[in-house]
């Protein structure tokens, strides 16, 4: 674009730039602002780098000679150079993209050190080792970073030395050994790409924000955006920053630390920090940190300085600030804020103390909890009698609990747990390319990391239980075991963590259903004063519904019946009802399933007493109740091959294989099912209905309050639901005369296939309620099956980017959304106080309850575990 600005020093950003700088950018510009100390240095902004990439990497016109510009003015602000022999200027090279994504980019430090300048840095500290500490470091991540160089190639030449001069730290090397490291790691470069590194620091500056691009586009970026929504074409920004050094001796160190305790939410100090080390150093886990409480000793000044600093950074933005720092020969310096990821329970109790110290009203506390993620608290724990003894323990890094099969490397861990198997991720300490492994695995085990590494910062954001740090532990990949002491585990063994005590057990341990806390009825509370829309829960047995209501769900949007049709103990008469040869035969049958249906409706009726409860009639086409045309072929082909032994079984066999070629459809899905089914065979509503009634009789005569509703599925015409509801009325008229006793049973129909809400307005006249049906509604709206779909196209149209999101987890606004707009708008016109919800997956997914906030329907209703999310979504759409 002519003329746009691709470029911007810190000292002239600010937070509310973050779009154009990034977070990391905007938060150091910020910090500037408010007088905190920060490097100086300049940004190229996010536009720059979606520009270079949709031009097939090449940098847009004039952002070289822009970056040549910003460099010469720091030059000019530090008193240094580039490359300056006398006074080198060294610079970190640093992504920062709009939506914080921990470790998944990359980032140089120390650029601008070289032969000419490693002498006078050396000088200029008084220390010589710690120059050549930064030039090692520097080869390596450029190396790295710039030119793809495997990270092991450097890591195995520093283990050698280290090894060599009978070290463990990297802190033991002396001044000579890592002037020798240097020359090792020139050679490793070398031997990787064939040519030298660039000579002129400038060229290498280039080339690292080039390679910063880039880095949004590598494989484990892609992973994270995708796991957490965040759209492919925003691009990072970069950040070029003055170096100052946590690695000059042990009056310097680097750390990074919380506002508040990100896995409980507590006001307390939570941080870890390095003497002498560099930024990376804790973050990626390689040095196992030290507790922040005891950087008060040993860096009195700066640690009183940390302590102010958080409080301005928290008043300033008011909510839980993820910091690091370094501090330079005892001289403070922030390098990053950022609002802290944190685990549910942590960000319930942190809105919540925001709202009690002030900080905070509900309303602005509401809209950054993060619904979606509350999912967490309503994962089962530990069972806190368990008895066991831990096997070992690390750090609590992530709270929760998680049981599977250890595994050793992600890729496996990615396999297995995409298959469905439960495992457990153990590595001696993870990478940022362990993130397709996190998350599918239950949780995750490392030997080495501390609380503040990319493993635990993951772990948390995504909910899975992790135990950082169990130092004990030695994973050894090659040979597939684990040693905890003299105990040993192999890959597909049980192991147990306990993320929330950072105890390690082995064995599969017993977990019991999660607890509601009081953070947590607090704040939904909240939520429920300020949302509009009704949230209902799909059950369709008691125990579900009871649970339900304890969610928090104000009824039940969607019983299905029919799997009180598929339990074992009901299959043969349902089969003897679907294979009757005639009408008695059939009534038969229907009369020996009644009872049971109507001690399901009861059981349910109970649990919900008070609310409404929402039946629908038998959905699903007849031949789901059979055996596979298959299965059925081959059994009949078994028993001809045994030969008449079992004539009556090969007649009944034959009989049976005849009924389901009969009911197969080519497109069972477009088939006689729904309504159609229930016209057909009227016996089986007639059935359903009776044993709805009976039920509601029979609860209502105990005491209790049955508030029964009836839906008809799969309307496309009027004239179906017209007829449906005389039937259901006369057979609800018969049952009450017949108890001499009234109940108000509203009849309304699914609204889940196009036509149906189109024509809403004529089949509103038969309706006392709608409940638009959007898994059905998308299938049959976009034309795609679900369950073929998501298997083939559909996971290469989202890779691509064809489709935004899946439109069965998130409903298609344009379309499918389009379509229920109809139906609200024309069912209204009808009859204006028809009540209207939506039940099927997107009932409790938040981005779909936005749209159904804004279309005006009365209520959704999802899965009891996601009822807690819905309330919490609903709230928030009331409020954007
Ligand atoms: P990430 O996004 O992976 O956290 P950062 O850009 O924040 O990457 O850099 C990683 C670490 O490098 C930081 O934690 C910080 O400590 C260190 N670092 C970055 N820039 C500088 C700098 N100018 N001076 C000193 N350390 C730096
Ligand atoms: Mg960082
Ligand atoms: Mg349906």
């Amino acid at each position: 674009m002519a003329g746009q600005r691709y470029l911007y020093d810190l000292a002239d950003g600010d937070a509310s730039m973050k779009p154009l700088l990034g977070g990391k950018g905007a938060g150091v510009a910020q910090m500037m602002k408010l007088g905190v100390p920060v490097p100086d240095g300049f940004t190229v902004t996010t536009a720059a780098c979606v520009d270079a990439m949709s031009d097939g990497g090449a940098w847009p016109d004039g952002l070289w000679e822009e970056t040549l510009a910003a460099l010469s003015r720091l030059e000019e602000r530090t008193g240094r150079g580039l490359g300056d022999p006398e006074r080198p200027l060294l610079v970190s090279v640093r992504s920062g993209a709009v939506v914080s994504m921990p470790g998944m980019m990359d980032t140089i430090l120390n650029l601008g050190i070289g032969d000419a300048t490693v002498e006078a840095l050396g000088r200029e500290a008084g220390d010589p080792r710690f120059a050549w500490d930064s030039y090692r470091r520097f080869l390596q991540m450029y190396g790295e970073v710039v030119e793809g160089v495997p990270a092991h190639a450097y890591e195995d030449a520093l283990t050698a030395m280290k090894r060599g001069r009978g070290v463990t730290e990297d802190t033991g090397l002396s001044t000579d050994d890592l002037r020798e490291l240097v020359e090792v790691f020139k050679i490793v470069s070398r031997t990787h790409i064939g040519a030298d590194l660039p000579e002129d620091p400038k060229e290498a500056l280039r080339r690292a924000i080039d390679a910063v691009f880039r880095s949004w586009l590598n494989p484990r970026a892609g992973v994270y955006r995708r796991a957490n929504g965040i759209a492919d074409d925003l691009g990072t920004a970069v950040n070029v920053m003055q170096m100052v050094f946590g690695n000059r001796g042990d009056t310097s160190a680097t750390g990074v630390c919380f506002t508040r305790n990100p896995a409980t939410g507590a006001r307390e100090l939570y941080g870890e920090f390095l003497l002498n080390a560099q930024g990376e150093d804790v973050v990626a886990g390689i040095r196992t940190p030290r507790p922040l409480a005891e950087m008060e000793v040993v860096l009195p000044e700066a640690y009183g300085q940390l302590l102010e600093v958080m409080g301005t950074l928290e008043a300033h933005y008011r909510d839980m600030q993820d910091i690091e720092f370094t501090v330079e020969d005892e001289k403070l310096y922030l390098l990053q804020t950022r609002d802290g990821k944190r685990t549910a329970a942590a960000a319930l109790k942190v809105a919540r103390d925001l709202v009690e110290e002030g900080v905070l009203s509900r309303e602005e506390a509401l809209a950054r909890i993060e619904p979606g993620q509350l999912d967490q608290l309503l994962h089962p724990a530990l069972d806190p009698a368990h008895g066991q003894q831990p096997a070992t323990r690390g750090l609590a890094a992530s709270p929760g609990a998680a049981v599977g099969e250890v595994v050793f490397d992600s890729d496996t861990a990615e396999r297995r747990g995409k298959a469905g198997d439960a495992v457990v991720l153990v590595r001696w300490e993870t990478t940022p390319d362990d993130i397709a492994g996190t998350l599918v695995a239950q949780g995750v085990l490392t030997a080495h990391g501390g609380m503040t590494s990319h493993a635990a910062v993951v772990a948390r954001g995504m909910g899975k239980p992790c135990v950082a740090g169990a130092s004990d532990i030695a994973s050894d990949a090659e040979a597939s075991t684990l040693t905890i002491g003299d105990l040993t585990l192999t890959e597909g063994d049980a192991i147990t963590l306990d993320g929330s005590t950072g105890e390690v057990f082995a064995g599969a341990l017993a977990l019991v259903p999660p607890q509601i806390n009081e953070d947590f009825a607090v704040v939904v509370g909240w939520a429920d004063d300020v949302r509009r829309l009704g949230v209902r829960a799909n059950a369709d047995n008691g125990p579900d519904a009871a649970k339900a209501r304890e969610f928090g769900a104000e009824g039940i949007g969607l019983c299905r019946t029919e799997h009180m049709f598929m339990e074992q103990d009901r299959l043969p008469a349902v089969r003897r009802m679907i294979l009757a040869s005639d009408d008695a035969e059939r009534a038969n049958a229907l009369e020996e399933i009644l009872p049971m249906q109507q001690a399901d409706f009861e059981a349910i009726l109970e649990a919900m007493s008070g609310l409404p409860v929402t039946i629908r009639l038998l959905d699903p086409p007849l031949h789901e109740f059979l055996p596979s045309l298959v299965d059925q072929a081959l059994e009949v082909q078994r028993l001809e091959l045994a030969g008449d032994t079992h004539p009556t079984d090969l007649r009944h066999a034959r009989a049976l294989l005849a009924q389901i070629k009969k009911l197969t459809e080519q497109n069972p899905m477009l088939g006689t099912r729904g309504v159609r089914l229930a016209l057909l065979y009227p016996e089986i509503p007639q059935m359903q209905v009776r044993a709805i009634a009976r039920a509601a009789l029979a609860v209502a005569d105990r005491g209790g309050d049955p508030q029964v509703e009836i839906m008809v599925p799969l309307v496309a015409y009027a004239e179906e639901l017209r007829r449906m509801r005389t039937l259901i009325a006369q057979t609800l008229e018969a049952e009450f005369a017949a108890a001499g006793r009234r109940l108000e049973v509203p009849i309304g129909t699914m609204i889940e296939l196009p036509r149906a809400a189109v024509v809403a307005d004529q089949i509103a006249e038969h309706a006392d309620f709608f409940s638009f049906g959007t898994n059905d509604l998308t299938q049959t709206g976009v034309g795609i099956s679900r369950d073929d779909a998501e298997g083939a196209f559909l996971s290469a149209y989202l890779d691509e980017g064809v489709v935004p999101d899946n439109p069965f987890v998130s409903i298609d606004v344009d379309g499918v959304g389009g379509l229920v707009e109809i139906g609200v708008q024309r069912g209204r016109s009808s009859k204006p106080d028809l009540k209207l919800g939506v039940c099927g997956e997107h009932g409790g997914d938040p981005a779909s309850i936005a749209v159904f906030e804004r279309l005006g329907l009365d209520y959704v209703s999802c899965s009891p575990f996601r009822v807690p999310i819905a309330r919490f979504a609903a709230a928030q759409a009331v409020l954007v």
